[in-house]
């Protein structure tokens, strides 16, 4: 038996090792990935509700390994994070989606917001105020145009540093949103501590509101909540128009999800919602 226990043993270290190996090695692919730019980003529209118009998109990383295929970002966000490559790429996506916003303003589209998403560690380094204003410097993007999606993560690390960051970004004249709204232990908490613009409910909820009353009650609520705050309030994660129809009814303002159009890559977001064919 005690053979067997080493045995054992030796396998869990083996494979552990393997399994650091492996990660290590995603690490390196993706410093590199980043270094030459080998990562894209894809547009998914927000849509208002009551139009079904197209008033923004979000901003949403892609990784293509050339031996790997794609790697979701829920894989690539959080190894950046750890590894801390989250600073150089955070920067990369502000400068290159900032810069698309622009090209589409020029070609006749300067209603389009731009959602870009910030996380938790480049508030932490304090590096996130600078890569927001050279974004802005370098693409030429009217500030009121940018939205910074923030989850709880970034207030959970309290303290008047992030705060004090928060209101220098206000300043700069961006909105700031709450995303994955509903998912943390203190959701609430943040909006009495900072004035934010939107709420993005999380999709969690939004999946089941026409088939789960408890999730009814509680997207009825965020949105009676953000309506009575004025905050603007979108649903994410809208796969059906049932659903859309019934957030309607709830008022909420935006929406996005697949029912209205997946992420897309910027030249195809173009095509089918920027430059429509003549009728
Ligand atoms: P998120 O910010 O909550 O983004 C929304 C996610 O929901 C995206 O997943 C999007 O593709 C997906 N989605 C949109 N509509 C629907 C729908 O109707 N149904 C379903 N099932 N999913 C829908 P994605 O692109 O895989 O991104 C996952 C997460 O990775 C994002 O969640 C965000 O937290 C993070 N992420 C992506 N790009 C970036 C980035 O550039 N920077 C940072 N910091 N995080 C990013
Ligand atoms: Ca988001
Ligand atoms: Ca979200
Ligand atoms: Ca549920």
């Amino acid at each position: 038996a005690k053979r067997e226990g080493r045995a054992a043993y030796q396998f869990a270290t083996a494979s552990m090792n393997e399994a650091a190996l492996e990660r290590l090695q995603l690490e390196a692919s993706l410093r590199l990935a980043i270094e030459r730019e080998a990562l894209r980003l894809e547009y998914q529209p927000l849509i208002e509700l009551a139009t079904g118009r197209m008033v923004g998109v979000e901003a949403l990383c892609r990784w293509d390994d050339p031996e790997r295929g794609a790697i979701p970002p829920g894989v690539f966000i959080p190894l950046a994070e750890d590894s801390g490559l989250i600073e150089s790429l955070g920067r990369w996506v502000l400068l290159t989606a900032t810069q698309q916003l622009q090209r589409w303003h020029e070609a006749g589209h300067g209603d389009l917001m731009l959602a870009v998403n910030l996380s938790a560690r480049q508030f932490q380094r304090g590096v996130v105020l600078e890569q927001v204003e050279e974004a802005l410097m370098v693409s030429g993007v009217n500030p009121a145009r940018l939205e910074l999606e923030l989850t709880e993560s970034v207030l959970l690390h309290d303290g008047e540093a992030v705060m004090n960051t928060l209101r220098q970004l206000k300043a700069l004249g961006v909105a700031l949103s709450i995303d994955d709204f509903g998912t943390g232990y203190s959701s609430f908490a943040y909006l009495r501590r900072f004035k934010f613009d939107k709420i993005k409910i999380d999709q969690s909820f939004v999946r089941d509101v026409i088939d789960d009353p408890e999730d009814a009650a509680i997207v009825r609520g965020i949105i009676s909540l953000a309506l009575s705050l004025g905050l603007h309030v979108l649903a994410e994660g809208v796969e059906t128009e049932s659903i859309a129809q019934r957030l309607r009814h709830l008022k909420c303002t935006y929406a996005q999800g697949y029912h209205f159009a997946r992420p897309l890559r910027p030249e195809v977001l173009a095509e089918r919602f920027l430059n429509p064919p003549p009728a």
